[in-house]
Formats: structure tokens, sequence, C-alpha cells
């Protein structure tokens, strides 16, 4: 008999994939801006790595990944031995759920909406979920968050850059909830999600993990799979306290993060040249997006990340229509019924060529749209 809670379980709903569409409607050409991947592709240097080491397919993976722990550590200042690093920083969710957070006692903590791995993956671990709504304008709400905590809280997750808003809190603001956390349930972690960080325009400014000051209690997550354009290889990182890391990696898999992987990772830590290139064209094609999106009349949300919120003018078609309108033009982008949020659409940044192509297909849906309602 399986549990009742993996029975009545909601499944990670992902983008669409290139292929489904392809499929679906029969295109030729498709733009994929759903996934919040890296609008340059692969960068030369990782794609070298790769094929150098293909020939070692064959051989198991250093276990504990000690080369890019260190390279890790080099690019953050901090000690090894407060890296862990995962398949994806997926796993490593994961992983600190079964470490803190095993029993119907204990409860996690999120805002909602929130990214879906979170609520997942605790209720696969049996966990109570409390969920501290965001502020209608999609702002943290952190007295909200600290309301819903007590002696059986473990962990609380909190994503910046925000996914789907893009909303960056400011980090003295998250300073202090952390604090604050730590009066009132010291046995609980605060997990800081800055997947989407490096996109920020101020990141030194805008991540605690910059500062001087690392709140003991803070354990931050970040990935290979958007700034570095390593999504399909799953390659994620933490730094937390190293009493936790030695935790993790006696729960980890010992060859979660295969041989490719890591040394796509040591080559893309490696590629400066590559991730500025990323972080201007993001910088420049969200600016672009932005100002196209609102001169159609959209309401689009301010963004510190490779992707923007946004909703249709007033009047116009539904956000699932127009999504459905964009697929049969070979564009996919995340409509986010997922995250309770039917009326909202989030599109990636691509490059100058998808931003173009995706904002003159939207302005043909919505204009064919008011032509005939004024019929
Ligand atoms: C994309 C994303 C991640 C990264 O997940 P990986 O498993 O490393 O690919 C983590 N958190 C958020 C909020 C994301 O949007």
């Amino acid at each position: 008999m399986p549990l009742p809670r993996i029975e009545s379980l909601k499944p990670y709903v992902p983008g669409l994939t290139i292929d489904e569409i392809r499929d679906k409607y029969n295109l030729r050409n498709i733009i994929k801006l759903a996934s919040n991947e890296n609008p340059l592709g692969a960068s030369p240097l990782v794609q070298d790595a790769i094929a150098r080491y293909a020939p070692f397919s064959f051989r198991y993976p250093q276990g504990g990944n000690p080369r890019l722990a260190a390279a890790i550590a080099a690019r953050h200042g901090v000690s090894p031995r407060s890296i862990a690093i995962g398949n994806g920083s997926d796993e490593i969710i994961d992983i600190l759920i079964r470490i803190f957070a095993q029993s119907e006692r204990h409860n996690i903590v999120c805002f909602d909406p929130c990214f879906s791995i979170y609520p997942i993956q605790a209720t696969i671990n049996g966990n109570m979920l409390r969920r501290a709504p965001l502020a209608e304008d999609f702002t943290f709400d952190f007295s909200a968050l600290l309301n819903l905590v007590d002696a059986a809280t473990r962990l609380v997750f909190i994503t910046t850059p925000d996914n789907p808003s893009g909303f960056c809190p400011a980090r003295e603001n998250i300073a202090e909830f952390a604090a604050s956390l730590a009066r009132q349930a010291p046995q609980a972690y605060l997990v800081i999600d800055e997947a989407y960080m490096d996109f920020a325009e101020d990141e030194k400014r805008l991540s605690l993990l910059a500062s001087h000051n690392i709140p003991a209690n803070a354990i931050f997550l970040r990935t290979f799979s958007k700034s570095y354009g390593l999504a399909g290889l799953r390659l994620g990182y933490a730094v937390m306290p190293e009493s936790v890391a030695d935790l993790f990696w006696r729960v980890r898999l010992p060859f979660s993060v295969n041989i490719l992987a890591e040394e796509a990772g040591l080559a893309a830590l490696e590629d400066e040249a590559f991730r500025k290139a990323t972080l201007e064209t993001v910088s420049q094609g969200r600016n672009f997006l932005a100002s196209g999106l609102a001169g159609l009349g959209c309401t689009v949300w301010p963004s510190a990340a490779n992707f923007l919120l946004f909703k249709l003018p007033p009047g116009s078609l539904a956000a699932g229509q127009c999504h459905e309108a964009l697929l049969k033009e070979g564009i996919i982008i995340r409509p986010l019924g997922s995250y309770g949020m039917d009326d909202y659409l989030r599109v990636s940044v691509g490059n100058p060529r998808e931003n173009g192509i995706f904002l003159n297909a939207l302005a043909k849906i919505i204009g064919e749209r008011s032509c005939q309602s004024l019929q």
C-alpha cells in the first residue's frame, strides 16, 4: 500500500520541452522561454571539458567532489568544508528536509506562492507545511512568516530573487529575519535559495552570502543551471555551516553528481567571459522585454532575475489562451497555474532574436484579440 500522502501528491509541473511542442503542433522552429535557461546556451569551455572527459565515462566519480568543492569555496571566499554539492539544487533541498525534518511532528515554513519543489519535497518526506501569503505586490511579509514559526519548525525557505516574481528583498531585511528566527526557533535553519542571485544587478549588496556577517542559521543555495548554463547536466551547490555540510555528505548518495557534470562545473567557473556575456545579455534583454511588454499594455513586475512576471492588458485574452496561442507560433513561455497564479505569465529572458520574435508574436495575438472585440 502506498503512503496516502504520496498517492495524493501533485507532481512538479516543469516547463514544456521543445520536443513536446514540436510534435504536438508540427512546428520546425521553436523558441523556449519557459525554464529560465541560459540565453547563450552552453559555454565553449564547458563543451570542451565534456568532450575531453567523455572517454572517462566508464569511471565512477570521486566521492565528495573535492576539486569542485574547493573551486566553489574559492569563488565565495568560504571554507571548502562548508560546501555541499548535489544533482541540481533540487537534490540539496530534498536532503536538507530529510536531515532535519523527517516526521509529521516537524513543520516547514515557506511563502505562498513559492518554488514548488519546497512544498513537494516537504510533503513527500511527511512534514507539515506552513505557508504565509506573499503581499499583493509579491514582496515578502517577513512578520507573517515569523508568525508561523514555532518549536517544531525545522526549516524556513525563502527565494531571492524570488521565482516567479523576480522580487529581491534588501539583505538587511533577510539578516533581521534570520536573527529573529534564531531567537524564536534556535533549532531551525533559514534556507536562502539564491538560484538567480547572479542576475541581480548588485549581487554584492543584495546577497547575504557576500556580506561579512553571515548568520549562523543560514544555508545558501546556488545552482549551475541558470547563469552557468548547465541545467541539463544537473549541478547545484550550497554554502552552509560546516556541521550541516558534514551531515549532508553522509546522506547524499555517493555518486549523484556524475563525472561530466563535475568537469563541466569546474570549466564553467573558469569561463569568466561566458559568465560576463550571459549577465550582459540578460540585463539588456530584461530591459528590452520589460519596456516592450509595458508598451503592449501589459503589467510587468520589476525583476532582478532572468525572467519577467507579467499580466496581459485588462480586457484582453486570458493568460491560458495567450500561452496556447504562443505555442502555436512555436514560442513556449510559462503559465503559472501550478503556482496558483492563473492570470499571470512568466517569460524567460532569451537572446535578442528570441526576445524580438516573442514580442512580435505577443503583439499580434493581443492585437487580433482587440480587433475581434471591436467587431
Ligand atoms: C531553477 C531553480 C533552482 C535550480 O534548480 P536546479 O535543481 O539546480 O536546476 C532552484 N531554485 C529555484 C527557485 C529555481 O527557480
